[in-house]
């Protein structure tokens, strides 16, 4: 049976039908319009589940159920979106009560990162593998934990909140807010706000990476900075949960081989090796629809 799948984010909402071998069948996107409520914009996205099966030639009401992934802070306890930073008029709405009610629909709601980390279990980089982390270094950080074939979701769906992993006392002050958390040295954003500061103009976070590539010595400089950083990251989780592998995903990871060689140098230099165990430090497979699969797969996939 089809299952559908839908991805809330700051600036769009994707949806899509997903069959059992985790094949996209249909998708759209939406754009996220804060003018709207949250019940108007999940009405829109719930119409587009009905568009999109009506196109199948299937009643919405035979797909099997609709997974959601959402940004975090969240409560899947009570399916409510609690706090996250870029959704502000939708905190503390019930999310999953009210898509259940315009579908008449079982519904399941994890973090997005969460959904994401079972999307590459499931037809991903992590397919053969019962002990990983995925990390996501996009517009911040985020992580999913995977431990002994099952997905690791904690006590309110918040487990895997790696970003806010303090890696520096004194990190980049940014306003009042504290400090020296990893999301603010090694995201996206993080990387173009200390490249900007150093060039005195506006970088992208691409164009860092093209200009160190290039040889420019500042970029060089902060980019060596940024996989030192990236591979701290990766060394208190694998010290503190001995996955067999760490799956690493969100646009940043698209920099590729420059990104990769020198995390895994980091990490075997530092990385405790009690026993002789070696992680292993793999692309994500999934970048496009690993949020939509992911969403998919929390109703095709049992965790
Ligand atoms: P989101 O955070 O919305 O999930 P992405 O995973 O695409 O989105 O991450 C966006 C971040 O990744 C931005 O900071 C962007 O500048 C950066 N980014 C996107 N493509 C690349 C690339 N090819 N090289 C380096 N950084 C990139």
């Amino acid at each position: 049976r089809i299952a559908a799948g839908i991805d809330i984010g700051g600036t769009k909402i994707a949806i899509g039908l997903i069959d059992e071998q985790g094949t996209v069948l249909a998708q759209s996107t939406l754009k996220t319009d804060l003018t709207l409520t949250p019940k108007e914009m999940l009405g829109k996205a719930a119409n587009e589940v009905r568009r999109l099966a009506d196109e199948q030639g299937i009643a919405h009401t035979s797909l099997k159920g609709v997974g959601v992934g959402a940004p975090g802070p969240l409560n899947t306890k009570k399916g409510v979106l609690t706090c996250p930073p870029n959704l502000k008029s939708w905190w503390g709405y019930p999310v999953v009560a009210e898509l259940k009610e315009q579908l008449s629909l079982p519904v399941k709601m994890e973090n997005d990162a969460t959904a994401a980390t079972l999307a590459e279990k499931w037809v991903g980089a992590a397919q053969d593998s019962e002990h990983f982390v995925f990390i996501t270094i996009s517009t911040g950080i985020g992580a999913g934990i995977y431990l002994h074939g099952k997905l690791i979701t904690g006590n309110t769906g918040n487990t895997g909140d790696a970003g806010f992993m303090f890696v520096h006392p004194q990190g980049d002050v940014v306003q009042d807010e504290p400090s020296g958390y990893w999301e603010q040295i090694a995201s996206g954003t993080a990387i173009a706000r200390s490249a900007s500061e150093i060039v005195g103009r506006q970088v992208s976070t691409k164009e860092v990476f093209e200009l160190a590539a290039a040889g420019d010595p500042a970029m060089s400089k902060l980019t060596e900075r940024v996989y030192t950083y990236i591979g701290m990251g990766c060394v208190s989780l694998i010290n503190l949960l001995d996955p067999a592998k760490i799956v690493i995903g969100g646009g940043v990871s698209q920099v590729g081989e420059p990104l990769f060689s020198a995390v895994r140098a980091y990490v075997a230099k530092h990385a405790l090796n009690p026993s002789g165990r070696e992680t292993a430090i793999v692309p994500a497979q999934l970048q496009q629809n690993a949020g939509l699969i992911g969403a998919a797969a929390l109703i095709q996939q049992p965790y």
